[in-house]
């Protein structure tokens, strides 16, 4: 719980948040070790001021690790994976209970270390950030910092993956078979009058965040992780957020992973039995299986990103002419690996790419096709396949 101690004999004991946060840095340098030093293990510290539910001014650490990627000009380019490692009780100010929180979020925490061990064995051309939070519970105030920061210093992150209740509550309704992947339709970012062009043109379904939850269920079709993603086409379930927010805050593709069925009953609850019914967060309602299903689909992903070229910039859609076909322009990224583009459409009413067409190493396409009636998009590709992230065209008149 982020308000509880973080004193040293607090940390020595093993009690509190301080002991959480030590914890993730060691298992993240115990990996840095085992792979040469690759991995750069470090905090993002900052006292945040009484608010809501924070009484007193009270430090927040976020934990986190990054494996550089191995092209100078790809490295700059940034994947994230997140979750938060702080919990809560019944009472959100609860400081001294226990809040054992193994799924919400000590899953999504397990995700984000698991994925650092196992991809630090690897090399990617752009950089992987894997990051834990705390401040969640007690509104977000871990992320919000973080992309905030990453924001102000210029972080060219492409994606973030938040898991966030990833444990697959063993409860009898559950369908460990799927993940939902939730992502924001209208970006949280967007001016006025980038809302206004949205609605204009019938671009709700087509954010950033969205072109990443169906980037995620793409990888899905290429890796048998044993779980699939169920896209939810919202920013998060009713009456809830997530970290994942924080980030589209920024401008980010952030999307969501949870669970297909969430026990309300194990989460937010002080552990106590009551009327025959087990309360609390706790280990033994965790699916391990399910966690490491999801660990692998979010592996597969930062890896495909990571690999994947600079996705084409300035896309554009040329507007300014009444005609039936459709042109597209974009700029090939100085330096870049890709060796050729992708132009991908859909009917307005599909929820997902139908077709796609290879373009060569070329920066401008005419397609025999109206853009009066579908969507499009653009994305790059490299000599072994490795895909970027579609981004759809502006209109330029
Ligand atoms: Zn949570």
């Amino acid at each position: 719980m982020t308000l509880s101690a973080q004193d040293q004999s607090s940390v020595a004991a093993g009690r509190g948040i301080g002991a959480a946060r030590e914890w993730i840095r060691s298992e993240f340098e115990r990996y840095a070790k085992d792979c040469g030093g690759c991995l750069e293990v470090k905090t993002d510290s900052f006292t945040e001021p009484a608010g809501d539910r924070i009484p007193q001014p009270t430090e927040i650490t976020n934990v986190y690790a990054v494996l550089k990627g191995t092209d100078a000009q790809s490295a700059k380019r940034i994947v994230l994976v997140t979750g938060h490692y702080d919990s809560r009780n019944s009472d959100t100010l609860d400081v001294k209970g226990d809040a054992p929180g193994a799924n919400d979020d000590a899953s999504g925490t397990a995700v984000s270390l698991e994925c650092a061990r196992v991809l630090s064995k690897l090399k990617f051309p752009a950089t992987i950030v894997f990051l834990t939070v705390a401040g969640e519970e007690q509104g977000l105030n871990g992320s919000r910092h973080f992309a905030a920061m990453a924001r102000q210093q210029g972080w060219e992150i492409e994606a973030v993956l938040n898991n966030d209740i990833v444990g697959g509550d063993k409860s009898a309704e559950q369908d460990h078979s799927v993940v939902r992947i939730f992502s924001e339709g209208l970006p949280a970012a967007a001016t006025e009058q980038e809302i206004k062009r949205i609605g204009g043109l019938g671009g709700e379904n087509d954010s950033t965040s969205r072109q990443l939850a169906r980037y995620i269920a793409d990888v899905d079709l290429s890796y048998d992780v044993g779980v699939k993603p169920l896209l939810v086409f919202r920013l998060d379930r009713y009456l809830r957020g997530g970290d994942h927010y924080s980030f589209n805050q920024q401008g980010f593709a952030a999307v969501r992973f949870t669970e297909y069925r969430e026990d309300f009953h194990h989460q937010h609850q002080n552990v106590r039995t009551e009327n025959g019914i087990e309360y609390g967060d706790l280990l033994k309602f965790v699916d391990f299986d399910y966690v490491a299903a999801v660990a692998r689909l979010n592996a597969a992903t930062l890896a495909s990103l990571a690999s994947a070229p600079a996705p084409p910039a300035n896309v554009r859609l040329l507007t300014k002419d009444l005609e039936n076909v459709s042109t597209l322009t974009w700029e090939d990224p100085m330096g870049d690996r890709a060796v050729g583009y992708e132009i991908l459409w859909r009917a307005t009413a599909s929820p997902d790419w139908e077709h796609v067409e290879k373009v060569g190493k070329v920066t401008r396409a005419t397609l025999n096709l109206s853009k009066d009636n579908l969507i499009f998009a653009v994305r790059a590709v490299d000599a072994r396949g490795h895909r970027s992230l579609p981004f759809v065209p502006l209109p330029e008149r």
